[in-house]
């Protein structure tokens, strides 16, 4: 856990984590989304520092695609009468020095 990364820091408990951890697995956190989407927005996050997906080792790639599937069921069975109910996976590259060095991702203030 990297220390001013707030997703490590959300999961390391040094901020406040809507909801606290959802689900977890052996690679994976599940939780709310504290920035701009907001709680109700689901994030599938790993839970050792990693800031590219082609860095995560071989065992932690295994294990995203179904929990990314399992998540997206548990939230269409919550949402079922929701019409803005979505899926979506995000793999964005940034030229921003202070992300590509140190991987911090944006923090709510940032927004
Ligand atoms: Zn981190």
């Amino acid at each position: 856990m990297v220390k001013d990364c707030l997703a490590c820091d959300l999961a390391a408990g040094r901020l406040p984590l809507p909801g606290g951890i959802i689900h977890e697995t052996s690679y994976w956190l599940v939780e709310h989304s504290v920035g701009s989407l907001g709680v109700g927005t689901l994030i599938v996050k790993p839970r050792r520092h990693v800031t590219r997906v082609a860095q995560l080792e071989q065992a932690e790639a295994e294990e995203l695609g179904p929990l990314l599937q399992q998540t997206a069921a548990v939230v269409d069975d919550l949402a079922a009468d929701c019409s803005d109910a979505r899926l979506r996976a995000a793999v964005r590259a940034t030229r921003d020095p202070d992300r590509a060095a140190g991987g911090r991702a944006p923090r709510p203030a940032d927004a």
